[in-house]
């Protein structure tokens, strides 16, 4: 397990993860001029994919973080490595054709495989476990799951079983459940410890990565540039890795997503036999709901446990007035233990619920839009962001290719109406229709 940090993290917001991690003093701020192959804004799973993907094959490569490795939603998660994407194949397929489903499927156990490698690879302590299980509430999440256990299968992927009720106690111990599905593929991790241990990594191979160092500006152009408070980066390439925490810095692809918080809160220290009963086989476990319940345990004995939703990147005034009571209806039993941490992040949410990935001009390439589950496809795309610098870009041709589409209603409109259709599927999930 980690040594805890003897500081609270400074630049981090205050977390679970923020308190635990490997103790890493923040790095300098950029000033100056300088010229790289490569420069990368944002130092999330994205952006430091990218980096260790453009550091292994010999790029010169500058990111240019505006708080600290981590800050934004890949430092803050619930640490599930799920794989696929928050759409399900079957919906790719009919939308997009089955060249593209195909493409994609074959894509889709990637992400897990490269956090599982790069892990082994670089020696990264992030306390990686392996298997995950979908807990459905009623009989139709029961079938929709087999259906896209069914459709995986036959794209290749043999980690997945269907549960049933008189086995989901092997998995999770509560009696909200009628069944689930496993995937032996799926795991979790220390999501901070995650991404700053391939930023090492990366540094390792001669990456240079400035925190605090927020980018004000984009020259794009024949030869673009990205300016920060103090200085100025000229590169051949930039990839602009910054999605929910983007801000303004570029209107155009800033409006194709929409910022989404979720809440996340840790438990005191928890006996073993406590936890054990809990979580019997230490899998991690995310519900079937629209808007859904992810939990795990924590290689410290806690309960972490996240859910909620705030459109356009709102929390609850009370972070935990949403998730505490739903842990307590998973686990009755855990009525008065302490709450010791509870924070929120930001995620991006495309409307096609599908990353969203392309170009803002020549050489200036964008990804974001990882929707609910990122963890594994950000590693994916930054990979895929790096095969396109290199010049292999028939991956990132087809996830260019997807269409993408602005939120109905606007900036100003678009919160509200998100709202309604989540709450609309809410109501179908409660009657399980
Ligand atoms: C609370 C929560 C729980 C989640 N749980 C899970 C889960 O369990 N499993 C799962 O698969 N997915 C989960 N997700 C989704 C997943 O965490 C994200 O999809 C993924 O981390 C996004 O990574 P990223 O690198 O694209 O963005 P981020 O990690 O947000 O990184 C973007 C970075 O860019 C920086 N930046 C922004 N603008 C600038 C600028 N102008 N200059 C310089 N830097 C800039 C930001 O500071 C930030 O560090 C969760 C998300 C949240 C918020």
């Amino acid at each position: 397990m980690n040594a805890f940090a003897k500081f609270d993290n400074p630049g981090h917001v205050k977390s679970y993860y923020a308190a635990t991690a490997v103790a890493q003093s923040p790095r300098p701020a950029f000033e100056g001029a300088l010229e790289t192959d490569v420069c990368i804004i944002g130092g999330g799973f994205t952006g430091i994919s990218a980096a260790l993907e453009l550091a292994e094959r010999g790029f010169k490569v500058v990111v240019l973080e505006a708080n600290r490795v981590g800050f934004g939603a890949s430092g803050r998660n619930g640490g599930q490595i799920v794989n696929g994407y928050s759409r399900d194949l079957e919906t790719i397929r009919k939308w997009y054709g089955e060249d593209k489903a195909a493409a994609l499927g074959r894509m889709s156990l990637e992400g897990g495989d490269i956090i599982r490698e790069r892990v082994a690879k670089y020696g990264i302590d992030c306390d990686l476990r392996h298997g995950g299980f979908f807990a459905a509430f009623n009989d139709k999440q029961v079938r929709e799951m087999d259906k896209v256990r069914r459709d995986w299968e036959k794209r290749g992927h043999d980690g997945l079983e269907m549960v049933s009720k008189a086995e989901v106690g092997h998995y999770v111990s509560s009696n909200r459940y009628v069944g689930g599905m496993i995937d032996r593929k799926g795991g979790h991790i220390h999501p901070l410890n995650l991404v700053e241990g391939e930023a090492r990594a990366a540094e390792g191979l001669g990456a240079q990565i400035f925190e605090n160092s927020r980018v004000t500006h984009v020259h794009t152009g024949a030869k673009p540039s990205v300016s920060t408070e103090k200085g100025k980066v000229q590169a051949k390439y930039v990839l602009v890795c910054g999605n929910a925490y983007l801000g303004e810095l570029l209107p155009a692809i800033s409006s194709r997503m929409m910022p989404v918080s979720s809440q996340v809160m840790a438990t005191e220290r928890l006996d073993d036999a406590t936890i054990e009963k809990l979580l019997p086989a230490n899998y991690c476990v995310e519900d079937a709901n629209y808007v859904l319940d992810y939990y795990r345990r924590t290689a410290d004995n806690r309960l972490l446990y996240g859910g909620g939703i705030g459109y356009g990147g709102q929390d609850p005034k009370n972070l935990t007035s949403v998730i505490l009571p739903n842990m307590l209806k998973t686990f009755p039993e855990l009525k008065g233990v302490k709450i010791e941490y509870a924070w929120s992040g930001n995620f991006a949410l495309t409307l096609t619920r599908i990353p969203h990935m392309g170009k803002i001009s020549g050489t200036v390439y964008f990804s974001h839009g990882d929707s609910g589950h990122g963890v594994t496809t950000t590693h994916l795309l930054g990979r895929i962001l790096g095969e396109a610098v290199a010049g292999h870009a028939e991956r990132y041709d087809v996830w260019q290719s997807l269409p993408n589409f602005p939120f109905p209603g606007g900036r100003m409109f678009r919160v509200p109406l998100t709202a309604l259709g989540a709450w609309w599927y809410g109501i179908r999930d409660k009657l399980g229709v």
